[in-house]
């Protein structure tokens, strides 16, 4: 089963017959499905999907238009897909006239013991120093889960830690939660969570297989721009989550991830095609999900990318 195709007709037939009757890809209709598995450039579509190696040891499309050579004041879809805005804010719109297909991403994760987490009120303040002494991920999880350490503690619904095999090889890093993440406290959810399930599974990896994570919990109020005070406030959760899981490689989803991890404030355009590090960690910088959707030919450039980091696991 080395067609990319064949593993997402799996896919989809598993999750049914785990019986998610509703939506197993939310708002992604038929034809876009159908768009996705059959008008991919060649590659995707003809590229063999090797399994992940578990046995880890203890562990062109046209050029995206640079960042900077686009207006504050361009329209939010342009600013939005160079990644200067956040993508999520204005969802495009369904294919009318088809019936929803009905696959859900961002289900729990089999083999993991993340569980939608309940609302908390904020709690003590934990310092840097401590999080970072953390031994396991589900104390810093617990720990996050009331985190006062920003202000978005007053104005999330949820935190959302991140969610996943905690020894994964591969580690996903966007930029923070959404509407629909903040409303149900997984990372990755609703129509870009579909989308990058599916690029995943085109280039041989799986949800199950990856953790899935974003540089910060909290929704920035109105989907805005995270705040420096803000980011820095939130990456020792991100550096514990990375220090624990020890990947093998991180993909780093969008401008705003890759730029933070990498302290670049060089355009997503400029930084994918290459290989990064992270703390020593490989580091795979690519566009966001979000941006795909309406951007369909960059997910060449994303699957391009993983391919990438297909060939670091590969080599490692
Ligand atoms: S964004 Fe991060 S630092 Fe701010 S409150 Fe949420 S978890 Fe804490």
């Amino acid at each position: 089963m080395n067609d990319p195709r064949d593993l997402l007709r799996a896919y989809l037939r598993q999750r049914q017959e785990l019986g998610e009757e509703e939506l197993v890809l939310d708002r992604l209709s038929p034809s876009e499905l159908h768009a996705l598995l059959s008008n991919t450039p060649a590659p995707l579509a003809a590229a063999a999907a090797p399994a992940i190696d578990r046995s880890r040891p203890a562990d062109r499309a046209p050029a995206a238009p640079p960042m900077d050579r686009v207006s504050e004041h361009a329209p939010a879809v342009e600013r939005a897909s160079a990644g200067l805005e956040r993508v999520d804010a204005a969802p495009p719109p369904p294919f009318p006239g088809e019936p929803e297909t009905h696959v859900r991403a961002g289900a729990p994760v089999p083999g993991t013991t993340d569980a939608p987490p309940s609302p908390r009120a904020p709690a003590a303040y934990v310092s840097a120093e401590e999080i970072s002494s953390l031994p396991v991920l589900a104390q810093v999880r617990e720990i996050a889960l009331g985190c006062p350490r920003c202000g978005l503690a007053n104005t999330r619904k949820h935190v959302v830690f991140g969610e996943g095999r905690e020894t994964a090889d591969v580690m996903v890093v966007g930029e923070a939660p959404g509407q629909e993440e903040d409303r149900s406290g997984r990372p990755f959810v609703g129509r870009a969570g579909k989308l990058l399930d599916l690029l995943l599974l085109s280039s041989g990896f799986s949800r199950d297989d990856v953790y899935i994570c974003n540089v910060l919990k909290c929704r920035p109020p109105q989907n805005r721009n995270p705040q420096p005070d803000e980011v820095d406030a939130c990456s020792p959760y991100l550096l514990r989550q990375v220090e624990l899981v020890q990947p093998r490689v991180i993909l780093a989803f969008g401008a705003f991830a890759a730029q933070t991890l990498l302290g670049t404030d060089i355009t997503i355009g400029k930084l994918r095609g290459k290989t990064h590090k992270y703390r020593g960690v490989p580091l795979v910088p690519t566009y966001h999900p979000a941006a795909c959707l309406r951007h369909p030919a960059w997910v060449r450039s994303v699957w391009e990318d993983l391919q990438r980091a297909r060939d670091v696991l590969d080599a490692a």
